[in-house]
C-alpha cells in the first residue's frame, strides 16, 4: 500500500496518507488535517539525509534541525561530533 508524506505549505504540519493504489492517490485531493489546506508539498521519505557522512559543519541551522527531526541516531551523533570538533579546532 503506497504511503505518501506531505508537508502543509500553510501551517507547516506534516502528515502521511495511505492509498490502496497509485491510481487512488491520483484521484484523491489530499487535505491538511490541521487546517484543511490543499496547498501541500510531497515529502519523499528518507531523502532528506541520504548520506551518513556529511560535512555537518557546513550545514545551516535549518538543515541541522532536519537531522534532529529525522531522529537517526548515527547521523545525530556524527553531527554533534563534527560540530564539537569544530569548536575544539578554534
Ligand atoms: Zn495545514
Amino acid at each position: 500500500m503506497p504511503q505518501y508524506d506531505f508537508r502543509c505549505k500553510i501551517c507547516g504540519g506534516r502528515f502521511s496518507l495511505h492509498f490502496k493504489s497509485v491510481a487512488n492517490y491520483a484521484a484523491a485531493t489530499p487535505r491538511c488535517p490541521a487546517c484543511d489546506s490543499v496547498d501541500l508539498a510531497r515529502v519523499i521519505s528518507g531523502v532528506a539525509i541520504p548520506q551518513a557522512q556529511r560535512d555537518y559543519r557546513k550545514m545551516s541551522s535549518g538543515e541541522m534541525l532536519s537531522v534532529l527531526e529525522a531522529g537517526e541516531k548515527k547521523q545525530v551523533d556524527d553531527m554533534f561530533r563534527q560540530v564539537n570538533s569544530t569548536a575544539n579546532d578554534g
